[in-house]
């Protein structure tokens, strides 16, 4: 846990899958993203699912929700599934049951951010957090729901559509404050309308970017994922946010990160370097 002034933030994981590492670092050669994240014979690398719990005073907020559970055998092997640690399991050692969980924002509605919105309650589909408000850009949702050949493998609909059905969706546009110190910010890159978060108390700040800068592998500003369907907006976005992020002192979580969770940013000569922040 670590503490913005009243903020309190956790880190909680929902297990961890593999995705193919060309993919995840897009025109870079594998010569260099090996040494960090070596392959395994699928060519697919490790990656984690670190939830953000976020306490401010009035509210619980989770930021994304991991992989859930719905998932076929064909299907975790291929994404080689681990739960041996879940979202809810994480929440309960806290002492807290889904009941407690006031807002979910989804960054986006892939797959690996949106799939523990929902979960299978004697074979019918429901929210995951029932009191829980979520919050999705509108332009997110729209997309999700009208999906073509190039982003379709990443939206399943029963992660999200049960969320409008019972009445819980939230749809936003733009910077919102979402409770008092939490805001989501429109990003772009990964998908037009991707988001991040931005916590701020006590006079700090951390962000959670979650696919604008998924791992600390991908701290080189070239190191953009194949699965980014507009490149060049990650590409600003990150350099954008990793020049703040140096300049003010902010703290990053990265959702993707199967080592580091939390890090503080600092440019040394032409690089970002990182300091991991203990929990
Ligand atoms: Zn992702």
């Amino acid at each position: 846990m670590i503490a913005l002034g009243d903020v309190r933030v956790h880190v909680l994981s929902d297990g961890g899958f593999a995705l193919d590492g060309g993919a995840m670092f897009g025109v870079v050669p594998r010569v260099l993203w090996e040494r960090t994240d070596p392959p395994d014979a699928q060519n697919r690398v490790a990656l984690g699912l670190n939830v953000a719990l976020i306490e401010t005073r009035g509210a619980r907020i989770l930021v994304d929700t991991g992989l859930g559970n719905k998932w076929s055998e064909r299907e975790t092997r291929m994404y080689r599934i681990d739960r041996s640690a879940s979202l809810l399991r994480s929440l309960s050692e806290l002492g807290l049951r889904p009941d407690d969980v006031d807002v979910v924002i989804n960054t986006h509605l892939h797959f690996d951010h949106a799939g523990g919105n929902t979960r299978l309650v004697d074979g019918q589909l429901r929210t995951t957090f029932p009191r829980a408000r979520y919050v999705v850009q509108r332009g997110e949702w729209h997309d999700a729901t009208h999906p073509h050949e190039r982003n379709r493998a990443s939206y399943l609909e029963a992660n999200y559509v049960p969320v409008a059905e019972s009445g819980q969706l939230d749809t936003v546009e733009g910077e919102v404050e979402v409770a008092a110190g939490v805001r989501v910010v429109p990003v772009g890159g990964h998908t037009a309308f991707h988001q991040m978060v931005v916590v701020e108390g006590g006079g700090e700040t951390l962000v959670v970017p979650t696919d604008l800068l998924p791992t600390a592998s991908h701290l080189p500003l070239a190191f953009v994922m194949g699965y980014d369907l507009f490149p060049l907006g990650t590409l600003e976005a990150k350099r954008r946010l990793l020049r703040r992020a140096a300049d003010e002192g902010w703290s990053i979580l990265f959702y993707h990160d199967p080592r580091i969770r939390i890090a503080r940013v600092r440019r040394e000569r032409e690089q970002y370097v990182l300091s991991e922040v203990r929990a």
